[in-house]
């Protein structure tokens, strides 16, 4: 089976704390690293996580505030002098190229590599290697966006006894079945739903980025594998989440029960809160399966049984 790892490497909000650093999400599989924003010192984070500098990588960007962006100049940089070759894909609002590309010139980086930059918009943005991407229009005091990163479909469950009672030997044609494919037998065409099960699902994970709840996030992280959302207060300082366009630990949770997701992590915690224990109590009584995100935290995403 193959792993799907979510990795957090920042969960503070705004500013840092002695503990947590600022916004940065991974999502790993077979190589493959998806990141969502890109705090300021993400980079060590990469490093430390073993990302990789020159991997399949796709960077996702939620909005253009600082606690979200400053980070991925550092990164890109590092990647420069590592001399990374293969291009990066990065997705985020339009004005995040060009402040890169003003930001990069005047500050003399030249990258090794190409940027391949996909304008967020609602809908599918990107398909990699693995994921299809999609976005969605956040609630947030500046344009913002959350991302869903689906794993592609796996093909169904393979029956050797159809297969042989098919009269389709054993070895290369029962592997191009089993990945989905049509084969031929003697001018016979076998499709591969005569000897698999329904094409199974691939796993789903939503960042919510900043944002306040709202029906069309409810509706755009319905029934995901693994939910990350914006729980920057508690909800004692509820009206301090409506005024920043934030969201409280108990709306994540309501939006999570509502959506019927299977698991929530809370993150982008306020400095103001040196415990967020009380945040996860309130969220639990609401919606059980929720945890804490904490920087070096991964959590494996298993498939839905
Ligand atoms: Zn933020
Ligand atoms: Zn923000």
């Amino acid at each position: 089976m193959v792993k799907l790892v979510v990795t957090f490497l920042g969960t503070s909000a705004a500013a840092p704390t002695a503990d947590r650093g600022l916004p940065a999400v991974a999502v790993k599989r077979e190589g493959e690293v998806i990141l969502m924003d890109c705090g300021e010192g993400v980079q060590r984070r990469v490093l430390s996580e073993s990302l990789g500098l020159g991997s399949d990588m796709t960077i996702l960007v939620t909005h253009l505030h600082g606690d979200h962006v400053t980070g991925l100049l550092g990164l890109l940089q590092t990647m420069s002098l590592a001399q990374r070759r293969k291009p990066l894909n990065v997705v985020g609002p339009e004005k995040l190229l060009k402040w890169l590309d003003i930001t990069a010139e005047l500050l003399h980086i030249g990258l090794t590599f190409p940027i391949r930059f996909s304008p967020a918009k609602p809908g599918v943005v990107l398909r990699t290697g693995g994921f299809r991407i999609r976005a969605a229009r956040a609630a947030h005091s500046v344009e913002a966006f959350s991302y869903l990163v689906e794993e592609l479909g796996r093909p169904g469950i393979f029956y050797p006894e159809k297969a042989k009672a098919l009269g389709v030997p054993e070895g290369k044609l029962w592997s191009r079945l089993q990945k989905g494919r049509a084969v031929t037998l003697r001018g016979k065409r076998v499709e591969p739903l005569e000897v698999t099960g329904p094409p199974r699902p691939g796993r789903r994970i939503g960042y919510s980025g900043d944002t306040r709840p709202t029906a069309g996030l409810l509706r755009f992280f319905s029934r995901c594998d693994f939910l990350i959302f914006d729980s920057t207060f508690r909800d004692s300082d509820r009206e301090k989440a409506v005024e920043r366009r934030h969201s409280t630990s108990l709306e994540a949770a309501d939006l999570a029960k509502k959506a019927r997701v299977r698991r929530l992590a809370l993150t982008h915690f306020s400095a103001r809160y040196t415990s967020v224990s009380s945040l996860v109590r309130e969220a639990r009584r609401v919606f059980p399966n929720t945890i804490a995100a904490s920087d070096g935290l991964s959590v494996e995403v298993p498939y839905q049984a």
